[in-house]
């Protein structure tokens, strides 16, 4: 126990969740976040967990940032991609922004924490990646072309990723959450989310717990033997 975890997008909703579940297993981990300074900074005073900013969708950010996270808390076994953010349009009001914003946070963002630290677990025999995906990746959603093809990516890279790393004891998964009650679920319009609630057959939106206890299970040193799936999270909404 005691293994380093990075948490992307980890001081908020789904991530904060995650981070909180991480130590209180035991592990050290370090919360990324992509700006909100003051929400950073009450989740660290209440939880005691470093929160780290930086982009995840750019390299030298991210080469940066893990640079010094090594250097101040030792080496990188689990990495959590968790950091996301949605620009909803339908494509004909989609700007190229809005794509390229998705298609950085969410998808590039995998690349960037992965390839820094593949090289010392492929060193150490030891990593664990785990990759939030969405259910919109999985069925696709209007006024989403950018998110669900960054989602949809994410299940291509990871399964991609297990084959390279097995050999070398380390596990790729994905995480495919349905609709989970975090600040990114609560932007939905009330109209629509009420739709989407009824098309849920375990009749409520997911919670953060539900996507952390999965995590907790699929890093564990004993899941050696999982790797390249995706668990869908997601209350029966999509069965894949
Ligand atoms: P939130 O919006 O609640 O939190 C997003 C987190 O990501 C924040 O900590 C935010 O930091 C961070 N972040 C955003 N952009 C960047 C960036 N460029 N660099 C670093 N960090 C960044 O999201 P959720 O908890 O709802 O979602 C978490 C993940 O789960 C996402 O990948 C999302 O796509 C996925 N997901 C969520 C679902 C849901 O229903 N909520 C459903 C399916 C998947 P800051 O606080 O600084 O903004």
């Amino acid at each position: 126990m005691g293994r380093l975890a990075i948490v992307t997008g980890g001081t908020r909703g789904i991530g904060r969740e995650i981070s909180v579940t991480l130590k209180k297993a035991g592990y050290k981990v370090v919360a990324n976040y992509g700006g909100n300074d003051e929400a950073a900074a009450k989740f660290t005073a209440e939880t005691g967990i470093p929160s780290m900013k930086w982009d995840v969708g750019s390299y030298p950010a991210c080469e940066a940032a893990m640079s010094k996270i090594v250097a101040e808390h030792g080496p990188v076994e689990i990495i959590v991609n968790n950091a996301g953010i949605t620009r909803d349009a339908t494509l004909h009001r989609m700007s190229y922004q809005m794509w390229e914003e998705v298609i950085h946070t969410n998808l590039t963002s995998c690349f960037n924490m992965a390839r820094l630290a593949i090289d010392s677990m492929r060193e150490r025999g030891f990593g664990r990646i785990v990759n939030i995906g969405s259910i919109n990746g999985q069925a696709g959603q209007y006024g989403q072309v950018n998110y669900a093809a960054a989602k949809s990516g994410i299940h291509g890279f990871t399964k991609a990723l297990a084959q390279e790393g097995a050999a070398k004891n380390i596990t790729v998964n994905a995480i495919a959450p349905g609709y989970v009650d975090t600040d990114m679920v609560r932007a939905v319009p009330p109209a629509v989310l009420e739709k989407i609630i009824a098309k849920i057959p375990v009749g409520r939106l997911g919670r953060a717990e539900d996507i952390a206890r999965c995590v907790m299970f699929l890093i564990a040193d004993e899941a050696d033997f999982i790797t390249g799936s995706t668990l869908s999270v997601n209350g029966g909404q999509h069965m894949y």
